[in-house]
């Protein structure tokens, strides 16, 4: 098609109005928050971008899948549907349903540790993943590239493994220390940043030489494949399901959230290669936990929807508009010098709020005064990724400083026009004009875990 650009490969059959409400109506709902987005009500917000995790918008196909729902208690017909689609996807032996990706955790990495104290290897662990290495008593360790924490220059990659450093590491610690590698493909925490095939190819070879497991966190899958695609040598021409394959190839298994690139509201999977035995344990813990095996947590209809989801969330047509639509409100940012972790990676831009807002110390919590601020002057829920998300030091209390202070503003699939992404870029310039004049936060109220969901915050006068 030449240089014309091509739009969003849907026309919309139902809408969900949106409404702005009023400044004064912004100030006072922000103030009854605490200064923290995650308290607000979700009509106080005009266009939310907290997350891409199940907000994303199903397609006709997967709303008529929702009224093929088999309820059976076992052996729903939408299970096997599930099944000879992640087989056709993944080329799998075994697959689980569970109910989110942190289900899939819960059941899973208990198997895959054998000893109180051992490492769990990754580039970086989500969050949740963190959470459950954790809980079942093991260390998270992140190994990802050093370029990941430099915003401003250019890798294709920067969601790699250091490949050697994590060398280093298994040789220092022992192979027997080590319970399993997990790759989270693409990369949430270093900014939604893909692997290389590379990487993943020789992190699997590595683990190998050592005895080592290695397992993806796979909730952007398909995001990887196309960065794979378009940035790699030697995949232009390769579909997006090859590519798939050969990624999971070189893994043991998966966990993933299906609330991102299988484009559901509710699910998720467990994904085992060959290992019988494993899948047999797997399917025994996650009765007690998720529930029946051919059901996992979910409903009839809510598999037949991951099982379509899954199928459209390798289609060429949507992986193109979708990172396109991320790339397009990067590329509005970085034209008005606005500074983004750059390149854009699959399902965020991430805002470098300690560039924008020099004069707030990480303790002070810039990337959270930019997302009121934002909420403030447009009503556009963003998200901080930052020191007030990765809190204090378990043994001296001190608040940890992060690498990055980041401002997400996160996109979910298939829900907002371009015309949306360009009021959120223009939103965000007009903050930048009044940056210096933005205060730090301090703490009314600070829990002890995973703070960030529910601390309230006051400007520091
Ligand atoms: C969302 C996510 C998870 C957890 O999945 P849930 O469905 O939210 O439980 C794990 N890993 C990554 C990389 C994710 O993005």
């Amino acid at each position: 098609m030449g240089k014309v650009s091509k739009p969003e490969p849907f026309k919309i059959k139902m809408v969900e109005p949106i409404k702005l409400i009023s400044r004064q109506e912004r100030e006072e709902a922000l103030k009854r928050a605490g200064y923290n987005v995650f308290a607000l009500r979700a009509d106080e917000v005009y266009i939310d971008l907290l997350t891409d995790s199940g907000t994303g918008a199903m397609s006709d196909n997967q709303w008529a899948g929702i009224m093929l729902g088999d309820e059976s208690y076992a052996g729903s017909k939408n299970y096997y549907n599930l099944i000879d689609t992640c087989k056709e996807i993944f080329n799998y032996e075994y697959f689980i349903p569970t109910h989110q990706g942190r289900g899939a955790e819960k059941v899973l990495f208990p198997l895959l540790i054998s000893k109180p104290g051992q490492y769990v290897l990754s580039n970086m662990h989500f969050d949740t993943t963190k959470a459950h290495v954790e809980l079942a008593n093991a260390r998270a360790v992140d190994l990802v590239i050093q370029e990941a924490f430099d915003t401003s220059s250019f890798h294709p990659f920067k969601g790699n493994i250091d490949i050697e450093k994590l060398e280093k590491f298994i040789r220092e610690k022992g192979s027997e220390n080590i319970a399993f590698i997990v790759i989270t493909v693409t990369c949430n925490s270093a900014g939604g940043q893909p692997v290389s095939m590379q990487n993943i190819r020789e992190t699997s070879q590595l683990a190998k030489k050592y005895g080592i497991h290695v397992f993806l966190d796979a909730a952007r899958y398909a995001e990887n494949a196309y960065f794979i695609k378009y940035r790699e040598k030697g995949y232009a021409d390769k579909s997006i399901k090859d590519i798939v394959q050969e990624m999971f190839s070189y893994a043991d298994g998966f966990t993933m959230s299906a609330k991102k690139d299988a484009i559901v509201n509710m699910g998720g999977l467990i994904g085992i290669k060959d290992d019988e035995e494993l899948y047999n344990q797997a399917r025994a813990n996650l009765v007690p936990l998720e529930g029946f095996p051919t059901y996992g947590g979910l409903s009839g209809r809510d598999i037949e929807a991951m099982a379509r989801g899954l199928k459209e969330g390798i289609e060429l047509d949507y992986l193109e508009y979708r990172i396109g639509q991320v790339e397009y409100l990067g590329n509005k940012l970085r034209a008005a010098d606005i500074p983004i972790q750059y390149p854009v990676g699959g399902h965020a831009v991430f805002v470098d709020a300690k560039k924008m807002l020099p004069h707030i110390p990480y303790y002070q919590f810039p990337a959270q005064a930019l997302a009121n601020a934002l909420y403030l002057e447009s009503g556009v829920r963003a998200v901080e990724i930052g020191s007030l998300m990765l809190g204090r030091d378990p043994d001296t209390g001190e608040q940890l400083e992060s690498p990055l202070e980041l401002l997400r503003l996160t996109i979910p699939r298939r829900v907002y026009t371009n015309n949306h992404m360009d009021y959120v870029a223009e939103s965000l310039i007009e903050v930048n004009k009044i940056a210096h004049t933005l205060k730090g936060l301090e703490f009314v109220y600070e829990p002890k875990i995973l703070r960030h969901f529910t601390a309230k915050l006051k400007p520091i006068e």
